[in-house]
């Protein structure tokens, strides 16, 4: 069609016919789905000018943001959107496009946050093409499909949230609030194998609380979870940066000492033996604990290692208690 012949006022009323036949097209298109897919509710069509960068699209997205078809400025761009895209999805959607636009990808497609009307956070999938490009192959136009996915995402997450708790829970003792049994045995398995890689001393303290049972029976159970809790206190108060802490058993704890040989993983230990020793579990009652101390020069396996410190606490306990025996002397 040569429209160069057209008088300024005939160009002004074909824009407007043009105007009214997309409006028309994109309905039916709109009505056209919607018999086809049932299901398609949710869907959302949109096509963009790239060229004069103004976008058309059927109701879906905006009602679904809170606005009304008549709320929305006349000419709509490409950054009436992405204005109003989360913050952490922004660079994702934009990367999506331009992997796209510059041929890396053969569709563009992404999933997004644009904020509603009211605030909240919508969820989106996207997808669309590139139908037109110029002759150096720049693009002029594209469409696409968008989905209201906020009620999938929503649940998606939710899942991801619960399953991370169930698998913080499966590891957490729930009385003291540190890692329990499968936590720490865990955590010594990692950390020997980067000992041996990058052949480290690592060292592990086993650590009992004395007479515990005793201590149950004459002051209650209830007294007894009390010193469990401050003892795993003043251990994980009482350690650097990477060593951890787990509770072993019923009253007894298992440190893990990266990158630390015996004879100071001795002295955490003592240190931490002689806080016990000092401190006050209150009703006047003193508790102490004995540990045994051991160091996998490296390649030793974690039941060599943690055999060597059971075997060391188990003389502890045997020469009386409220001691550390860490050195190979100590070995019965
Ligand atoms: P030893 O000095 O030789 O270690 O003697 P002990 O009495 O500390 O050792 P024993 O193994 O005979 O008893 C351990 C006690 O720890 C028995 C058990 O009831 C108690 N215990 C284990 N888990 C818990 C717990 O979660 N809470 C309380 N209150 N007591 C516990
Ligand atoms: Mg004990
Ligand atoms: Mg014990």
């Amino acid at each position: 069609m040569d429209y160069s012949k057209y008088t300024y006022e005939q160009l002004l009323k074909k824009v407007v016919e043009l105007d009214m036949l997309n409006r028309e097209l994109l309905r039916e298109r709109e009505q056209e789905t919607r018999l086809d897919y049932s299901w398609a509710g949710n869907l959302g069509h949109w096509y963009w000018n790239i060229k004069s960068n103004s976008v058309v699209f059927n109701p879906l997205k905006v009602t679904v943001l809170g606005y009304s078809m008549e709320e929305l400025p006349r000419e709509v761009n490409y950054q009436y959107f992405t204005e109003r895209l989360h913050p952490d999805d922004y660079q994702g959607t934009m990367d999506a496009m331009l992997l796209h636009m510059h041929g890396k990808k053969t569709v563009y497609e992404a999933e997004y946050r644009i904020q509603a009307k009211d605030g909240s956070w919508k969820w989106f999938y996207d997808r669309g093409k590139i139908t037109q490009r110029d002759e150096k192959g720049a693009p002029l136009f594209a469409t696409g499909i968008v989905f209201d996915i906020t009620r999938n995402k929503e649940r998606e997450l939710n899942l991801e949230r619960r399953s991370k708790d169930l698998e913080r829970d499966a590891r957490t003792d729930p009385l003291t609030g540190i890692g329990n049994r499968r936590a720490i045995i865990g955590e010594l398995e990692d950390r020997l194998v980067e000992a041996s890689i990058n052949r480290t001393p690592i060292s592990v303290i086993m650590l009992d609380i004395d007479h515990f049972k005793v201590l149950n029976d004459t002051k209650g159970h209830l007294f007894g979870d009390s010193v469990l809790k401050e003892i795993a206190t003043i251990i994980r108060n009482n350690l650097r940066g990477l060593d951890t802490v787990g509770r072993y058993g019923g009253e007894e704890f298992l440190v893990v000492l990266p990158n630390t040989a015996e004879d100071n993983a001795a002295s955490v230990a003592e240190r931490i033996r002689r806080k016990v020793e000092d401190f006050d579990f209150g009703e006047g009652s003193r508790v102490t604990i004995s540990a045994g101390v051991g160091e996998s020069p490296g390649g030793e396996d974690i039941e060599t290692l943690i055999d060597l410190a059971d075997k060391r606490l188990y003389e502890a306990k045997r020469t009386g208690r409220n001691v550390v025996i860490a050195s190979r002397n100590g070995e019965p």
